[in-house]
C-alpha cells in the first residue's frame, strides 16, 4: 500500500466493480438518449455565486456542504454540488433557450462534491445522472420525466423501489401558505437551529427526519390544502399521466426537498433496502430559478439519480448485472518470435472489433493460461515455434476444451464468425 489513501468520504472504483458502476451510468442514461435528451458537460467547478443564487442560500447544501475555493486569481469558486444551476448556467450562456425549440431536453453524468457526514449511501464525492427540461410549462414533461426514471430503474431489475410525489405550489399559493407554516411551527417546541429554519425555509422542517419532531407535525399546514386553482390543476394532470401509464406513486403532502427553487411537481424515488439513505433519486419543477440566476422566465423540470446508491441498491436486491467478459480472446504466445506474430494478430483482430488481450511479460505458460481464464475470454489462441513454421496458431475453445490449428491469415474471419 502506499503512504496515501482516497480521502475520506470518496472511494475508488476498481476492475471488476467499476464494470458494474459504468453499466449503472448507461442503463440510467439510456432511456433518455431515446426520447429527445441531448447530452451536456459542464465545469466541475462553479462561481459560487451561482449555487449560492442557484441553490439557494438557506439549503445544507449551499450553507454545510459546499467545497469552495478562491484561486490564485482571487475568484471564488465552488466544486460542483449538484447538476441543475450549472446546466441552465451553460444552457443561458449558449443561448440554447433562443432558437424557438423549446423545451430544451438536456442529460448530463458526472461527478459531485458534498462536504457531508461520511455513511453508507452518503459520499463525498459521489455520481449522478441528471436529465432537464428548460422552457416549458407541461405536465406532461414532468410525467415524462419521472416515467424514464421509471423504466431506468426497472431496465437494471430494480423493484424495491417507490415513487414519492407532491406539489410545492408557486408563487401565487405559496407565500400564503409559508405564512400559515409559520405561525404552526413557532408553536412548537423545537431546538434553536430550526427555530431560524422556521424563518428561512420553513418547508424544510417538515422534512425533518427526527421522530420527536415529526410527532409534533401531524397536525401541521398542508401544501396540498392551500394549492391556487393553475397548481391543482397541473398536478392533478401529472397525476393523471402517470396512472394512464401505469406508473404507481405515493402522494406524499410532506415531501420538500432540499433546493429553494422548486416549485408545483416534486418527486423523490426511495428504495426500502437502503436504510436511512434511502434517496436513489429525485427532481422537480424549477420555474423560477432562470430568474433568480439573471435569465428570462423559463419554466423547467429535471432530475438527478445517484449512481452510487443506484449500485447499493441493486445490491439490497440481490441483483447482478449480466456483464460480458471484457475479453473474448486472449493470446498465449511461446517464446520471443510467437511474441512478434502475435503481436499483430492481437492487433488484427482489435482493429476487427474483437475485444482480445495478450499474455504479457513472457511468463509461464501456465500462468499465462491461468490469465486467460481469468479474463473470461472464450478462446484462446496458442503459439509457438513449430505452429509459426507450419503457419497456424492453436485455437483453443475454452468451453468445450476443443483445441485446433488455424492458418495465421484465416484467424480474424474465423474468430469473427465463430463469436458471432
Ligand atoms: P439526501 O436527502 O439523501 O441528502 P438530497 O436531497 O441531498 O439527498 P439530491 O440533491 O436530490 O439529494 O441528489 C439526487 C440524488 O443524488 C440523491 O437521491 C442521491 O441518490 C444522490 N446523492 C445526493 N447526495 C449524495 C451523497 N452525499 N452521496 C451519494 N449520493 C448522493
Ligand atoms: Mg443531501
Amino acid at each position: 500500500m502506499s503512504t496515501f489513501k482516497a480521502p475520506k468520504g470518496t472511494y475508488d472504483l476498481t476492475p471488476p466493480d467499476s464494470a458494474t458502476f459504468l453499466a449503472v451510468r448507461e442503463a440510467l442514461a439510456a432511456p433518455l438518449r431515446i426520447a429527445g435528451y441531448g447530452y451536456i458537460e459542464t465545469p466541475g467547478f462553479e462561481n459560487v455565486e451561482l449555487f449560492a443564487r442557484g441553490v439557494g442560500e438557506s439549503t445544507d447544501i449551499v450553507t454545510k456542504e459546499m467545497y469552495t475555493l478562491t484561486t490564485k486569481g482571487g475568484d471564488e469558486l465552488a466544486l460542483r454540488p449538484e447538476g441543475t444551476a450549472s446546466v441552465l448556467r451553460a444552457t443561458l450562456e449558449a443561448g440554447l433557450h433562443k432558437a424557438g425549440n423549446l423545451p430544451v431536453k438536456l442529460w448530463y453524468s458526472g461527478s459531485y462534491y458534498r462536504y457531508e457526514r461520511p455513511q453508507k449511501g452518503r459520499y463525498r464525492h459521489f455520481s449522478q445522472i441528471g436529465a432537464e427540461a428548460i422552457g416549458t410549462e407541461d405536465p406532461a414533461l414532468d410525467a415524462e420525466l419521472i416515467l424514464l426514471a421509471d423504466q431506468a430503474y426497472r431496465s437494471l431489475g430494480l423493484r424495491d423501489f417507490r415513487i414519492l410525489l407532491n406539489s410545492l405550489g408557486d408563487s401565487e399559493c405559496r407565500p400564503a401558505y409559508r405564512t400559515a407554516l409559520q405561525d404552526f411551527l413557532r408553536g412548537l417546541d423545537l431546538d434553536e437551529e430550526t427555530r431560524r429554519r422556521i424563518d428561512i425555509n420553513p418547508l424544510r422542517v417538515l422534512d425533518d427526519k427526527r421522530p420527536d419532531v415529526q410527532k409534533q407535525l401531524v397536525d401541521a399546514p398542508l401544501l396540498r390544502d392551500h394549492l391556487c386553482d393553475a397548481c391543482r390543476a397541473y398536478h392533478a394532470e401529472v397525476r393523471a399521466l402517470l396512472t394512464a401509464q401505469g406508473v404507481a406513486f405515493e402522494d406524499d403532502a410532506k415531501l420538500v426537498r432540499g433546493l429553494d427553487y422548486y416549485t408545483r411537481t416534486t418527486f423523490e424515488f426511495v428504495h426500502d433496502g437502503l436504510g436511512s439513505q434511502s434517496a436513489v433519486g429525485g427532481g422537480g419543477r424549477y420555474d423560477g430559478l432562470s430568474e433568480m440566476i439573471g435569465g428570462p422566465a423559463l419554466p423547467s423540470v429535471g432530475w438527478a439519480l445517484g449512481v452510487d446508491r443506484t449500485v447499493l441498491a441493486l445490491e439490497a436486491e440481490g441483483v447482478t448485472l449480466d456483464i460480458p467478459p471484457a475479453t473474448s480472446v486472449y493470446a498465449v504466445p511461446l517464446g520471443e518470435q510467437a511474441r512478434t506474430v502475435l503481436f499483430g494478430v492481437v492487433a488484427e483482430l482489435r482493429r476487427a472489433g474483437v475485444a482480445t488481450d495478450l499474455a504479457y511479460g513472457g511468463r509461464s505458460v501456465k500462468a499465462a493460461m491461468k490469465g486467460a481464464h481469468r479474463s473470461g475470454a472464450r478462446f484462446t489462441l496458442v503459439a509457438g515455434e513449430r505452429d509459426l513454421a507450419e503457419g497456424v496458431v492453436q485455437l483453443k475453445d475454452m468451453e468445450s476444451g476443443a483445441q485446433e490449428p488455424v492458418a495465421l491469415a484465416a484467424v480474424t474471419d474465423t474468430l469473427r464468425s465463430r463469436l458471432g
